[in-house]
């Protein structure tokens, strides 16, 4: 068993009691759990800051300063019990202070020496101050200055006040590294690290924590990120081969009558480049013999409805039957009404079946399906609900992926006792290109990465609450031409306990200015109400019925309203870029120059100005989920959460490491290629790690899931 398996109890002072906090409040649980403990930064134990220098200016990180006692006093009693403890280094006097547990501060102290000081500053009406900083009597052998430069970690309230500080934290270390040094077993094959001039596993590790210089802090952390992805691309890429090597798929070998008929006598446009280039894409991709699982990755009115009518036409042509699937019956009713004309043209059978099919309806569309007679079906999710038997599904196309959950995407299996149908997911949410690999790395992947020509841009304008009235004023405008707007609030949240406007508040003052008296029409549509209620709402404003579409983020997903020129959404700051961008979407969809104003309070912290700030610079949602990714990491963007733990990513950020996953990306392509399961002895320790990941990744495997369906 490797040393790393240890459990974290057996290190030399820390025990069973320790041992507990640090499982519950860090997760370590065994040595290695400690050596994989990254610091979140990094100082130089030998540089001290002035108490001067410090007053200058609010610095944010932890530092250190070298100074000498002059008082020290107990203040207060009870719950503001306090001690503080006045200090000068030469510069200037600064206050150091304890709450809590002081005693064992008084008993260290003493006003002979220098004491070396480490915490954080903060400034208050010109005093320095620091609470609870670590110190220690400065220039004893072993000090913290002998240790250079050092990891800060991450540590908590509760293994604060158990002596589990961050410099408690790298005490463990070192205390580690001495019981492990020679004992780190590598994890990589020597050829890829001779390859890649990776420095070895112990080397990482250990200049990780306690790095020689800042180039070999460099190569540690090179060597463990690429180390890290370079293992889920193999588990990625291997799932994949498998598959497909595995996996029957219909033969689409015919561009047949119907294909070419739409194509040169109802399309009446000519495809974008992008488009012609995934049609390509997915005829390749069923003519293999393999079945498809392929993800369409294509902004806002990029046009992904015809290429999907596209591929429904081949499945067609090819003897089979599609279905399309959407979230809500509104936009399978959508996708009905914009294709069913089209598919007439060319004979193609057609039928929407949602839960408001009549029953009668409902039996002719079941027979036509099981006796072949209907081509295609567009629904929600119910069709892959028992009683709808296709005779011949080929192809499955379901659109804006993330509304549906994976476990349905795998009952599509069970329609079909034959031949799996190709599978084709199209959604909305552009995904950054590095986390796109990461997740769906074992799906083929077509981008549409680019708009239609004669889209009149969307203009986007960040307004204050100070500007509300004006932007009232412009609504209003708007409807007097006719047009509509869309007001969006956050999602009603009972947990929440920021104070947002509520769209019951919301929708009483918006009334105010647009009240019913004078022609005005709102509706308002959230999340809390029945789906019959919701519906009927979005068809009053579908309708043109209702000027103002008043809703929480229940729309996003939804309508096609050509006439709504205005979308503003209040509290802008609290929704995610992605679904920023996926609002935005939903105007801009006629003839008329359309606007998204942008609510948020007066006052914003830097991170939500960016935000509005990458709303108004750019339209394009590629641009929109890189600055998304960058700013909130991308464990936390729109499109990864609904996937649920799919990345567990530890070391690497896909927004800053481009380089080295497609290194190592590359590098897991021409590996399994040459090895597809990883069988050749020297890359045992591949398929150790490989293994290792599937079975921490369990059941939630987006992966495993997927392979259901194949
Ligand atoms: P989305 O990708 O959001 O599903 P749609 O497929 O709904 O986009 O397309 C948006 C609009 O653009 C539709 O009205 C469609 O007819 C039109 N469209 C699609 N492709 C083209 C094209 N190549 N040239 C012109 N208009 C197009
Ligand atoms: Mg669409």
């Amino acid at each position: 068993m490797s040393i790393l398996a240890t459990s974290i109890k057996f290190l030399p002072s820390v025990g069973e009691k320790r041992a507990a906090l640090l499982r519950e409040e860090i997760g370590v649980e065994t040595y290695g759990d400690l050596a994989l403990y990254a610091p979140t930064r990094y100082i130089d134990r030998s540089k001290f800051y002035t108490i001067r220098e410090l007053m200058a200016g609010e610095i944010n990180v932890d530092v250190q300063i070298k100074a000498k006692i002059t008082s020290v006093q107990s203040i207060g009693t009870g719950r503001g019990a306090r001690l503080v403890v006045t200090v000068y280094d030469g510069t200037a006097m600064a206050e150091m202070i304890w709450f809590r547990s002081s005693s064992w501060v008084l008993k260290s102290l003493d006003r002979e020496h220098n004491f070396i000081f480490f915490g954080r500053p903060t400034i208050f009406n010109g005093h320095l101050s620091m609470v609870h900083p670590e110190f220690e009597i400065s220039g004893v052998s072993g000090g913290v200055t002998e240790q250079g430069v050092q990891g800060v970690y991450r540590t908590t309230e509760k293994l604060k006040n158990n002596f589990l500080g961050t410099r408690a934290i790298a005490k463990l270390v070192r205390i580690l590294y001495s019981k492990i040094e020679g004992k780190v077993e590598e994890t990589l094959p020597e050829w890829v690290t001779a390859k890649m001039g990776l420095i070895s596993r112990e080397e990482a590790l250990r200049n990780l924590h306690l790095p020689q210089s800042s180039a070999m802090l460099a190569s540690a952390l090179y060597r463990l990120k690429f180390e890290e992805l370079f293992c889920i691309q193999l588990n990625l890429l291997q799932s994949k081969g498998i598959r497909e090597e595995h996996s029957v798929g219909y033969v689409f070998d015919r561009v047949g009558e119907k294909f070419n008929s739409f194509y040169s006598n109802v399309l009446d446009f000519e495809l974008t480049g992008a488009q012609k280039r995934v049609v390509r894409e997915i005829r390749e991709n069923t003519a293999t013999g393999h079945q498809m699982n392929r993800l369409l990755q294509g902004d806002v009115g990029s046009g992904k409805t015809i290429v999907a009518l596209l591929a429904a036409l081949l499945a067609v042509d090819n003897g089979g039957q599609c279905a399309l699937m959407a979230p809500t019956e509104i936009l399978a009713t959508q996708h009905y009404e914009s294709l069913a004309p089209m598919c007439e043209k060319i004979g193609v059978t057609i039928e929407l079946l949602t839960g408001s099919t009549r029953k009668k309806k409902r039996t002719e569309i079941l027979t036509a399906l099981a006796d072949g007679s209907l081509n295609i079906l567009i629904g929600t999710h119910a069709l892959i609900e028992d009683p709808v038997k296709f005779s011949e599904l080929k192809l499955v196309i379901i659109d804006e992926q993330h509304r549906f959950g994976v476990m349905q995407r795998a009952k599509l299996h069970t329609k079909n006792e034959k031949i799996p149908p190709h599978i084709l997911v199209m959604t909305a949410t552009p995904i950054p290109r590095t986390l796109s690999m990461t997740l769906y790395g074992d799906l083929d992947v077509s981008i549409i990465d680019e708009l239609p020509p004669g889209r009149i841009p969307i203009k986007t304008i960040h307004a204050k609450e100070s500007g509300r009235l004006g932007v009232m004023g412009f609504i209003r405008d708007e409807i007097k031409k006719g047009r509509q707007c869309y007001i969006v609030y956050p999602a009603i949240d009972e947990n929440d306990k920021i104070d947002i406007a509520s769209i019951e508040e919301g929708a009483v003052a918006i009334s105010e200015f647009f009240p019913a008296e004078k022609g005005y029409c709102n509706v308002v549509v959230h999340g809390k109400m029945t789906t019959a209620l919701k519906e009927y709402g979005m068809k009053m404003f579908k309708d043109g019925e209702a000027d103002i579409l008043i809703a929480t983020t229940v729309i996003e997903v939804g309508v096609n309203v050509p006439n709504a020129t205005v979308m503003v959404i209040e509290n802008a700051e609290r929704f995610g870029l992605s679904q920023l961008h996926q609002l935005r979407g939903r105007v801009g969809r006629g003839s008329n120059e359309s606007w998204c104003v942008l609510m948020t309070g007066d006052k914003l912290s830097r991170e939500g100005r960016a935000r509005m700030e990458a709303m108004v610079e750019s339209t394009d949602g590629f641009y929109i989920a890189q600055k998304d990714m960058e700013l909130r990491g991308a464990g936390d963007i729109d499109g990864t959460r609904q996937s649920g733990e799919a990345i567990d990513i530890h070391f690497s950020d896909l927004a800053k490491d481009t380089e080295i996953l497609e290194s190592a990306r590359a590098l897991a392509l021409a590996t399994i290629e040459r090895d597809p399961v990883l069988s050749a002895p020297v890359n045992f320790p591949l398929r150790l790690a490989v293994a290792t990941l599937r079975a921490e990744k369990g059941a939630t495997d987006l992966d495993l899931d997927l392979s259901k369906i194949s």
